[in-house]
């Protein structure tokens, strides 16, 4: 077999056979592998005429089969079966190789790997992909981690692949190194997270409080894609919420069980943010919402506590509560976001990534699940000042903010008033108001801490540590 496949997936389910299509689209030769071979000649049977395909059957052809250096994409399931392919494959190649990760590992696993194969000389690139199984074949947002020097070898391949931004700008670029990649990839699932339960909320509010029908909301929703808003996710909701089940005539979302699963990206982001002690409270909610919805025994052993049962407001005052939703929700995505590039500065700096933030916005602007409009502002307000503490620093954000704050606390009435569940809404009002106050209880908590543990405390009068002799206290 003739080595002159430039790239190589191993992984031909969903998302590896429509990256694999993805790069014989754009005119490279691609060596496909999967364990059960069938899938590997099922892909070739149908896919063969849209491009060139070298199929391989074992891991000694698959490798055989490309060009040097090596470039291996694995999308394979991850945890265990990545770490068997790369068991696989490592003794098969040679220093200057790279195997690139695109499924979507733990990034603390991906450090371990490019540490364990860095010994052997080969480049180990764990990579985010983002956009689903569309995107994969379409183009996705690409997010590399991995050496400089691996990113000079295949930086034009996944330039070429990756959707492209409405500039024009390909939706890639090198994150940083190791883990850095898997990292922010993990946050993007995270605000991904935020933002959907946000745009459950604000639907809650639409049909409990304001009394509009799923179909109405739907409209609502395509008016907040022409502002904004615009993004992907509000997109699709309205898709979803003006869908009628064919079955029983029902709105679709009427028919489905309201119990969110997730696959572990969201609880990642949350777990990374408590380790590295970064307040992603917006995140957390949306994680926490889908657990408790989950919890089916629970809600239903609690259906009879005592509470208010939302009254639908008039047709005029529907029509003003849904402008007041629509600032609500504005304002809560700014500090999703702020909160979760919160996290990307902090995992940067624990890990040395030198992650740039203007540009992991820029990257999001196409292909991923969070592709929005509002992006495009985020990278402008790092490109404007690199060093911008906080989101909420940018003068843009905070004019905007200050302008929806009022009807973002009206919506947080009616919601308590009326007993219908906003935590995302709450939190994200609640981390603006924390970050804002003149004082906060911690001052109280330290009081505590030193009373009954004697953990001592700063004074904002003098420089120190302080210890009360509490009477009574141990
Ligand atoms: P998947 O269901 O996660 O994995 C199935 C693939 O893994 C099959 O090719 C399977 O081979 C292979 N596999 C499983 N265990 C293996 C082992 N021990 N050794 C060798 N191969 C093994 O597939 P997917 O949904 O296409 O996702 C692939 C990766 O992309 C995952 O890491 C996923 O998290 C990530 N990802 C998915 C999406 C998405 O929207 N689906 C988006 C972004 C990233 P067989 O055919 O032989 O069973």
């Amino acid at each position: 077999m003739s080595n002159h496949a430039q790239i190589g997936v191993t992984g031909l389910a969903v998302m590896g056979r429509n990256l694999a299509r993805n790069f014989a689209r754009n005119g490279y030769t691609v060596a496909v592998h999967n364990r059960t071979a069938s899938k590997t000649r099922e892909l070739v049977e149908e896919f063969g005429d849209e491009g060139e395909f070298v199929p391989a059957e074992t891991a000694k052809e698959f490798v055989a089969a490309l060009e040097r250096p090596r470039r291996l994409v694995i999308m394979v399931k991850a945890g265990e079966p990545t770490d068997a392919v790369i068991e696989e494959f490592a003794p098969l190649l040679e220093p200057g190789d790279m195997i690139i990760d695109g499924g979507n590992a733990h990034f603390a696993d991906t450090r371990r790997r490019e540490r364990e194969l860095r010994g052997q000389g080969i480049h180990f690139v764990g990579t985010g992909i983002s956009g689903g199984e569309e995107g994969a074949l379409h183009g996705p947002s690409i997010m590399p981690g991995g050496s400089v020097e691996s990113y000079d070898s295949l930086g034009p391949m996944l330039e070429k692949i990756s959707a492209k931004a409405d500039d024009g700008a390909p939706c890639v670029t090198h994150v940083g190194p190791d883990g850095a990649g898997h990292f922010v990839k993990m946050v993007h699932n995270g605000i991904e997270y935020a933002d959907m339960q946000l745009i459950g909320e604000a639907y809650q509010l639409l049909r409990d409080v304001a009394g509009y029908s799923p179909a109405e909301i739907a409209d609502i929703f395509r008016t907040w894609n022409q502002g904004r808003l615009d993004s992907y996710l509000i997109e699709i909701t309205a898709e979803v919420l003006s869908h009628v089940d064919a079955e029983t005539g029902e709105p679709f979302v009427d028919v489905v069980v309201d119990q969110a699963e997730q696959k572990g990206t969201g609880r990642w982001t949350v777990q990374i943010a408590l380790d590295l002690g970064v307040p992603v409270s917006g995140i957390a909610e949306a994680v926490f919402a889908r657990s408790l919805s989950g919890h089916a025994a629970l809600r239903e052993a609690s259906r009879d506590l005592a509470g208010p049962k939302p009254t639908p407001l008039s047709k005029e005052e529907a029509a003003a509560f849904a402008d007041k939703v629509e600032q609500a929700l504005y304002a809560s995505k700014i500090v999703s976001y702020t909160q979760g590039f919160h996290e990307i500065a902090a995992g940067s700096a624990e890990y040395d990534w030198d992650i740039d933030l203007g540009e992991i916005a820029a990257i999001w602007r196409g292909g991923c699940i969070i592709r929005a409009a509002f992006l495009d502002r985020i990278r402008a307000a790092y490109d404007a000042r690199p060093d911008l503490p906080s989101l909420l620093s940018d003068e843009t954000f905070a004019r905007e903010i200050a302008d929806a704050q009022d009807d973002w606390r009206e919506v947080l009435v009616a919601a308590t008033r009326q007993g219908v569940p906003a935590p995302g809404f709450s939190a994200a009002l609640a981390y603006y108001d924390a970050l804002r106050a003149d004082r906060l209880p911690a001052a109280l908590t330290q009081g505590q801490r030193d009373y009954f543990g004697a953990h001592t405390y700063r004074r904002v009068d003098k420089e120190g540590s302080f210890h009360t002799l509490w009477g009574g206290g141990r």
